[in-house]
């Protein structure tokens, strides 16, 4: 099996080693959090409207603006996800396929359709992650959020995490074009989906610092954990390292999601080169 550049970066035992020690960090964060959830002392605020989420975009924005050394980005629609909008998938799905028509459509979350003519996948990947740990869409300029009664410090890295996917989008590394013509397109997902990922992290643990937070790092790890474990043990089965017993997803050994893939290589990218990893691959998307 040939594998990818990032594939192969990640098989590294320099990369697997990396991997080891950010699991090593995270596995006990999150068991420490986790203990403190279950205790009922871990603080959260109150869930946010939708008007809230408007009032506090600008201030999301500006950090991750700045974080990403970018200007001049514009400010996507804020919805909250509706049963309307599945079936509105579902139709333009519906349509294109009946139409016969190359179309790529990016929605964030699911293995997106672009050489391939299917929607069909997309539209039902769309439906099976609902309730899952998927929980925001980026939909040509809009971000659509689910289920707005979930704690914010669970819904606002995610909303970040959709705006990574504006920002990328707005820089020419998410163009429709761009998704349909590229033959290596799983490779392009898992840079597009690591970048917002890792970016996602980034503002969870600044969220979390500056407003003396933890449930921000409680809900990223609770995404980020399972992802790195799977991740891992996929490594070290296909270079033939014995996990560490600690770090693996026992029973897994195939379907790596190209989340998991592409945080694990933004996540080796910065302990390599620093935090400027993100802001250097939007300059180059390579
Ligand atoms: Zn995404």
């Amino acid at each position: 099996m040939s594998h990818n550049p990032i594939l192969k970066k990640l098989l590294q035992p320099e990369s697997i080693s990396v991997l080891e020690l950010i699991l090593e960090q995270d596995v006990a964060l999150l068991g420490r959090l986790q203990k403190k959830q279950d205790d009922g002392v871990l603080v959260r605020n109150e869930p946010l409207s939708l008007e809230d989420y408007h009032s506090c975009f600008p201030v999301l924005k500006t950090k991750i603006d700045n974080f990403l050394g970018v200007q001049d980005i514009s400010t996507p629609q804020l919805y909250e996800h509706s049963t309307n909008t599945k079936y509105k998938y579902y139709g333009l799905g519906a349509g294109v396929m009946a139409g016969g028509v190359l179309l790529g459509l990016y929605v964030d979350h699911h293995l997106i359709p672009t050489t391939s003519l299917s929607l069909i996948p997309l539209v039902m990947g769309h439906i099976k992650h609902q309730g899952d740990d998927c929980e925001g869409t980026y939909v040509f300029g809009k971000i659509e959020i689910n289920d707005l009664k979930r704690p914010r410090e669970q819904i606002l890295p995610i909303v970040g995490h959709e705006y990574v996917h504006h920002i990328q989008r707005e820089k020419g590394l998410l163009s429709l074009l761009d998704l349909i013509i590229r033959l290596n397109s799983t490779e392009r997902l898992m840079l597009l989906e690591g970048h917002a990922c890792g970016v996602q992290r980034y503002l969870a643990d600044q969220y979390a610092q500056e407003q003396d937070n933890e449930a921000f790092l409680y809900y990223n790890r609770l995404l980020d954990v399972p992802k790195l474990k799977r991740l891992y043990t996929w490594l070290c089965d296909q270079s033939g390292k014995k996990p560490l017993p600690k770090f693996e997803e026992k029973g897994f050994r195939s379907g790596l999601e190209v989340h998991a893939v592409g945080l694990g290589y933004f996540l080796v990218q910065e302990h390599d080169n620093g935090l400027s990893a993100y802001a250097d691959w939007l300059k180059t998307g390579n």
